[in-house]
């Protein structure tokens, strides 16, 4: 019996293919809007709520104008990603630019678009200044408190070794900068932990930035517009995991919120999350079919998809559920390495994985892969993107991104007259 439920049959799978191929990513509409709403319902005793949903995630143009009409903006990181939004329609401070080690130019274009820009270093605030030729009217700074961020005595990561964001003395003095330039409105922002299965993950983090503020007022004489605690709530990947419950932690934010913020007059500040994850993992899976199998001191069942299509396996030994379409009721009475086709050993969904009896075509839907998923994706060993789909609300499926062809993968080498002359003969 499969503990975990798919938004699709075998039928309506064996029906897709017949248009599209395997491998691909498909997504949920109807669980992407649920879970957005349910979001916005968490944190709706904050009026100036928003979500900013990170582009990285999952970067497609009907997935972004999905999470905008439930009222999402965009976190972006990139060029690439500024660009994607605009063309999407996202305008101005629905666009969050929260980058690292960035180019110049990116935050001219940040700029241009109106976008709020998230200072992740101290040097930032005067390289900005000279490239914008003066301050924005908004500004946000990420901070990084340093040691051991824990809950309950589990450490659940290690902001003192991660590249991101300033110490205190550095944003309670960017701060001063800031205002002395001429700055109108602030923001703090955060990352601390990522993937986290916990509901106190954004209340504690909330504590830390609420307690900065009050320091940035007294310090400062600066009241925050906003406070972003971006990223880093979790999904369950396994079926025996207890899932976040997004209502009680964001009530554990707002009674953080009105114990600190509401007791020093801050009552006003608004808050914004930047999830990436949460917002798309569980409603976007990798459908793939088993094209072969082998027994040597293991049993190999070989699919059609590759860690090129999917990496958090083969780069974090990261666990992605596998329902065999058809099988949801069997029990899993053999066990499998689930491996693509890439030479590298590390390519496998699954290691010594309790399945139901496979069989040569059989489809299988790995779960939880609508974030972080196909936006890993590479080109190793010659293998091409796949396409992806949205099962849409009336149970339509719509192609979202076509599958790369070989004249897409040999594009940049049309420099090349072997290839280019190729390329035109096969019709590429
Ligand atoms: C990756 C990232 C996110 C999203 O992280 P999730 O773990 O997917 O929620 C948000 N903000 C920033 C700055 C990031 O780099």
């Amino acid at each position: 019996m499969d503990m975990k439920e798919t938004y699709i049959t075998k039928e309506e799978a064996e029906r897709i293919t017949e248009s599209y191929p395997t491998p691909f990513y498909l997504y949920d509409e109807e669980g992407i809007r649920e879970n957005a709403r349910r979001l916005k319902q968490a944190f709706s005793w904050n009026p100036g709520f928003r979500e900013y949903f990170a582009v990285k995630a999952t970067p497609n143009p009907e997935i972004l104008r999905i999470l905008r009409e439930e009222g999402c903006g965009t976190d972006c990181s990139s060029l690439a990603e500024l660009e994607m939004s605009e063309a999407c329609g996202f305008r101005g401070q629905e666009i969050m630019f929260s980058s690292n080690d960035t180019p110049l130019s990116e935050y001219r274009f940040a700029e241009k678009l109106g976008a709020i820009i998230n200072l992740d270093d101290f040097s930032n605030i005067e390289e900005l200044r000279e490239t914008l030729g003066g301050f924005p009217e908004t500004l946000c700074l990420r901070y990084n408190p340093g040691g051991y961020f824990k809950i309950a005595n589990t450490i659940m990561d290690n902001p003192q070794d991660a590249k991101f964001g300033m110490t205190e003395e550095q944003i309670l003095e960017g701060f001063r900068i800031l205002k002395a330039g001429g700055v109108k409105h602030f923001g703090i922002h955060a990352f601390l932990a990522s993937n986290t299965v916990s509901n106190e993950y954004y209340p504690t983090l909330a504590r830390q930035l609420f307690t900065l503020a009050v320091r940035v007022k007294e310090d400062c004489g600066i009241r925050l517009s906003f406070i972003n605690l971006s990223g880093g709530v979790g999904i369950a990947y396994r079926p025996e995991e207890k899932p976040n419950d997004i209502l009680a932690i964001g009530e554990g934010v707002h009674r953080v919120y009105d114990e600190i913020l509401g007791k020093n007059g801050l009552s006003d500040v608004r808050i914004f999350t930047e999830l990436g994850r949460f917002m798309l993992a569980p409603y976007g899976a990798l459908i793939t079919r088993v094209i072969h199998f082998k027994e040597t001191y293991k049993h190999y069942a070989g699919v059609d998809a590759c860690a090129a299509n999917l990496m958090r396996p083969a780069v974090y030994g990261a666990y992605h559920h596998i329902t065999v379409l058809g099988k949801e009721k069997e029990e899993g009475t053999e066990s499998y390495d689930v491996v693509g086709s890439l030479c590298e050993n590390n390519d496998k969904f699954a290691v010594d994985r309790r399945l139901p009896r496979l069989e040569k075509g059989d489809l299988l839907f790995i779960h939880d892969a609508g974030a972080h998923g196909f936006a890993m994706g590479y080109n190793y060993n010659g293998k091409l993107w796949c396409a992806e789909l949205l099962k849409k609300r009336d149970g339509s499926v719509k192609l979202i991104r076509r599958a790369e062809t070989p004249r897409d993968y040999f594009a940049t080498l049309d420099i090349d007259p072997d290839m280019k002359r190729y390329m035109d003969s096969h019709s590429l």
